[in-house]
């Protein structure tokens, strides 16, 4: 039948035009799926957080030394929030209101060595139930397995070889360390590596988003930098002061954790991946280099110790070189998450707000938001130089800041605009400006809190930590 096989074989001018489009319909509906599994709903998603890092130690927030060009460009290519903060300046709680969304003190979780175990969900476990697939790469003994954090997680990457990172001492919060302690950014960041590839992330087909966290340890103290970065950062002071030794130091290490990142994602972009990825790079604490007297973090909230840096990069959603300059906290993050990936809601009330209208520009934070603050749970009076005597507290409200410690007898307010080193304590002049941050503090502290206080690691984690060498 010559004549049907024709009128299929050349189909009329409008024929052809309505196949044409019902063509490019479907070829761009599958494409837009295939995209939109990853460049909208379900993006890869990539968590980096620097152990140690103050916000004002990064060229990506004014440091006059060029210690973070990577997180610069991050900056350019993303949103950068001015003023985040931690809610401690210690490793596990911190890290631990990162992954919930809840503060230390909801979590009932306000020191290291002891085990996270709120039944929140965790971001992991909560991507993971979205249909990520999840690994984790940490690089401190402070965030082993043991203490709760690997919950969600398909992968978690906590190995620490003997001497492979700084000379620690013996003993780590009671712990007797004859394993090792941490391990150097480049280490971890190769693991990562690994399993990206192996996952067929890196040139490979792989449908189904990750959800990847680095931890990278090596502005923690002690600052040994490598030879390379130790050239790039000398001592100021003619001759320096041993603390300006320290400083640069600890600046060489900053750049060598960002060089880290930027290998990765230098990664990520040439497998075509980056700009379909969610990156997020924040820090647990800062750092208090002897602006109030003190060289380390811990028993300081001033903004040296929980300022921090926070970045966003997906450029497939959020605009580029967005500056955000409200005050916001690492609890945002899962909140946050929730909202840009259109997961369901998270299960409970939480500390944290959701950033996306200040990421997208589609709205606005309240600037009187309060920001808490707590600092670690000392268990008795420690003399560390300087005696630290029982909590204290810390909210920061629009321009001021204000700080208890009660059995220290102290209560300071600082305007931070004018004075951000938080030198001038203005509570006697301005008690009136502190008060709707005094009652905000007693609400906070009024919540009731359902975590019951965090015990000892478990006994099936502490035989682990004992054959990996670590005896408390
Ligand atoms: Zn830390």
């Amino acid at each position: 039948m010559p004549s049907h096989r024709s009128e299929i074989r050349t189909p009329s001018p409008r024929a052809r035009a309505l196949l044409v489009l019902a063509a490019l319909l479907s070829a761009a509906l599958v494409g837009g799926c295939r995209r939109g599994d990853r460049s909208s709903a379900r993006p890869d998603v990539l968590l980096i957080t620097i152990d140690t890092l103050r916000a004002d130690h990064t060229s990506a927030y004014g440091y006059a030394r060029p210690t973070t060009p990577r997180l610069e460009e991050v900056a350019r290519d993303g949103v950068r929030f001015t003023t985040a903060y931690a809610p401690m300046a210690t490793t596990l709680p911190s890290h631990s209101s990162l992954m919930t969304g809840l503060l230390p003190r909801a979590l009932g979780l306000l020191k290291n060595g002891v085990a996270f175990d709120h039944p929140a969900p965790t971001l992991a476990e909560t991507l993971t139930a979205s249909g990520y697939r999840t690994a984790a790469f940490v690089s401190s003994f402070v965030l082993d397995r043991s203490f709760g954090l690997a919950r969600g997680f398909a992968t978690y990457d906590d190995h620490f070889e003997k001497n492979a990172c700084k000379s620690y001492g013996d003993t780590w919060e009671g712990f007797q360390l004859s394993a090792g302690f941490c391990r150097r950014g480049a280490a971890t960041r190769e693991h990562a590596e690994r399993w990206l590839e192996e996952n067929g992330y890196l040139g490979g087909t792989a449908a189904q988003p990750f959800f990847l966290w680095i931890h990278l340890f090596d502005p923690h103290d002690p600052y040994e930098p490598f030879p390379a970065e130790a050239a790039m950062f000398p001592p100021l002071g003619d001759p320096p002061t041993e603390l300006q030794k320290q400083i640069a130091a600890y600046d060489g290490e900053i750049r060598y954790a960002d060089d880290q990142v930027g290998r990765l994602l230098d990664r990520l972009r040439a497998a075509g991946r980056l700009d379909d990825t969610l990156v997020i790079i924040a820090s647990d604490h800062g750092e208090g280099l002897m602006d109030h007297g003190w060289m380390h973090h811990g028993m300081m909230i001033y903004d040296e110790a929980v300022r921090v840096p926070f970045l966003v990069r997906w450029p497939a959603r959020l605009p580029r070189g967005r500056v955000v300059q409200e005050a916001v906290q690492l609890a945002d993050v899962v909140p946050t998450l929730h909202d840009l990936l259109a997961l369901p809601p998270p299960d409970r009330a939480l500390d944290g707000v959701s950033l996306r209208g200040a990421l997208d520009g589609s709205g606005a934070l309240d600037p009187q938001r309060p920001i808490f603050l707590q600092r670690r749970q000392y268990d008795r009076e420690v003399d560390l130089g300087m005696p630290v005597r029982g909590e204290k507290f810390g909210v920061r409200m629009g321009p001021l800041k204000y700080l208890d410690a009660k059995l220290e007898q102290t209560r300071e307010l600082y305007d931070l605009p004018t004075d951000p080193a938080e030198l001038d304590n203005v509570f006697r002049t301005q008690k009136r400006d502190a008060k709707p941050l005094i009652d905000a503090m007693h609400g906070w502290l009024a919540r009731p809190v359902e975590a019951p206080p965090p015990g000892k690691v478990s006994e099936d984690a502490a035989k682990r930590l004992e054959a990996l060498g670590y005896v408390q």
